[in-house]
């Protein structure tokens, strides 16, 4: 037997899957689906449902398409906004900067609230200009990837609904496992993605639209080719896809749904997530870490942002956990994002893995802090 360590993967998007998306990668292309044949329009049907039912989501329809997460941050913005629309973008991450980036390109009329990372949100404020300007969608992210937070969603979402605005949100690293009420929180659109909290691979995403949006949206000329919302929603409601989508990985997903249900939906999934913190956090700060928080933002819980420890470089820190082997396992860590790469560095624990190899990891991590 070949004594190579196993690799875990601490980053936010690529991971070890379920077992039963593995199956499918192993023997899918023993039968491949013909896209534009009889066997799609069932395996659309059932991922297209399958996400809105783990959702819990009663008012919304998934859309799915090729891509990423930013895939879907770029169909959300140029389908479900009128171009001369005025669009707040809160932003205190780098995702939030992602928004205003592709907010720009596609020249939506922008109001720009900026905050240092991690930084609150504040609701009066939000509130000013939601009464004051002209001011008619606003978009934000869940969670924040770059801080490991949670942005006040429920509560910019009950602004929204008080003065009728359209709230579009960045869900990619929250959906499927931080429980998300859609229709309680007033969310128009959120913007998705399979490989991450769903756990299959980065080829399919989705964007999740409430159905009175989708009728407004019949008006709406789509501003970016090829990410048409409602055109993709129509052809899927239908049974296929305006363009080339790949079946195996809408079969991935399908066992990713199906797995998620066995082990009982997204309160499972949060459930085992929030075992890992409770085994994470506490063993950072025994090996003296401090992990990096920021007032009125709870922790989100696929993974933590913590300080560079006095004397430690993420490169050598990232190198040794990558290379030594602590009983029989090695480690993949992740770069904090943008404004905060030189003060933290981020461990995810996203993926299948026994809750076994997070205690292995503290070991490993007690080697190099
Ligand atoms: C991962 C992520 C994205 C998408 O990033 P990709 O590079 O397209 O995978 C968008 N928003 C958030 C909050 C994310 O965590």
């Amino acid at each position: 037997m070949s004594a190579s360590p196993r690799v875990v993967s601490l980053t936010p998007a690529v991971f070890h899957l379920p077992e039963a998306v593995n199956e499918v990668s192993r023997t899918y292309g023993e039968s491949p689906i013909v896209p534009r044949g009889p066997r799609l329009r069932p395996l659309l049907d059932k991922v297209r449902r399958g996400i809105v039912e783990a959702i819990g989501a009663a008012q919304h329809e998934a859309v799915l398409m090729t891509g990423t997460g930013s895939t879907a941050i770029a169909a959300v913005l140029g389908s479900c906004l009128r171009e001369d629309e005025r669009l707040l973008v809160i932003r205190n991450g780098a995702y939030g900067d992602r928004i205003l980036e592709y907010a720009r390109i596609l020249r939506q009329p922008v109001e720009d609230m900026c905050l240092p990372y991690g930084e609150r949100p504040d609701l009066g404020k939000i509130e000013e200009a939601l009464a004051g300007g002209d001011v008619s969608a606003i978009a934000m992210v869940y969670g924040g990837t770059s801080s490991c937070t949670l942005n006040p969603v429920p509560e910019v979402g009950a602004l929204a609904k008080r003065y009728g605005k359209k709230l579009l949100v960045d869900g990619v690293s929250a959906l499927f496992v931080e429980p998300m009420d859609l229709d309680a929180w007033g969310i128009a659109a959120v913007m998705g993605s399979c490989n991450k909290g769903l756990h299959s691979h980065p080829n399919l995403t989705m964007a999740l639209v409430r159905r009175d949006l989708l009728e407004e949206m019949e008006r709406i000329p789509p501003r970016v080719p090829n990410l048409e919302l409602y055109k993709a929603w129509r052809a899927q409601a239908g049974g296929a896809h305006p363009y080339t989508i790949d079946p195996m990985s809408l079969c991935q997903v399908s066992a990713a749904l199906d797995h998620l249900s066995q082990i009982g939906g997204v309160p499972g999934r949060h459930a085992i997530y929030r075992q890992r913190c409770e085994i994470l956090r506490p063993g950072y700060e025994r090996l003296g870490l401090t992990i990096a928080r920021w007032e009125g933002m709870p922790l989100q819980s696929i993974g933590t942002a913590l300080h560079f420890p006095a004397g430690r470089t993420y490169e050598q820190m990232a190198m040794r956990l990558a290379t030594e082997p602590v009983e029989g396992h090695v480690f993949e860590i992740y770069a904090a994002q943008g404004k905060l790469s030189d003060k933290l560095f981020r461990i995810f624990h996203m993926g299948e893995y026994p809750l076994e190899a997070y205690e292995i990891f503290l070991k490993a991590l007690a080697r190099v802090v």
